[in-house]
């Protein structure tokens, strides 16, 4: 019987039912996490290269091959740590309200200031809420697609031919 595997087992549960919310903010740490750690891994391939490049002149040789091959590793490094800030990035974007302009977290279905739905500005993203006054899309004007998220679809227009 071990009872503090079912205690953790427990508190895990709890931290399950909290919900999304904690979910997405402990992805974000990790990504962030990660971002921070492949970030030292580039400086350090900067050293590396710079005492590798110092070496080969310092020896009055060369040898452009070790040079790419550790030009190749850090390229294919900024390439992964773009990536995950662009997943950072993402896991950061808001959803704005329709009614108040207030700034949710995604995938929230109603504001936590005035509990309109949100269902249908997912997409729409902090920098855009503030960049705009309104997103367009819940503006009293039926059948338009919001200009910054396109999540609003032209309600059916049926095509008669
Ligand atoms: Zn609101």
């Amino acid at each position: 019987m071990n009872r503090f595997d079912e205690i953790i087992n427990k508190a895990k549960e709890i931290v399950d039912v909290a919900g999304n919310k904690t979910k997405e903010m402990a992805e974000l740490t990790k990504l962030r996490l990660q971002a921070s750690q492949l970030r030292s891994e580039i400086d350090k391939n900067y050293l590396k290269l710079g005492e590798l490049i110092y070496q080969l002149n310092k020896a009055g040789t060369q040898n452009q091959e070790l040079i790419d091959m550790s030009v190749a590793e850090i390229e294919s490094q900024l390439v992964a740590l773009s990536e995950l800030e662009d997943k950072v990035n993402e896991m950061k974007k808001v959803v704005k309200c329709p009614q108040c302009g207030a700034a949710n977290v995604i995938g929230s279905l109603y504001c936590s200031r005035c509990g309109a739905s949100l269902e249908n500005c997912e997409a729409c993203s902090e920098e855009e809420a503030n960049e705009q006054e309104d997103c367009g899309c819940h503006d009293g004007q039926d059948n338009q697609i919001c200009e910054s998220c396109q999540s609003q679809e032209v309600s059916e227009e049926k095509t008669e031919e």
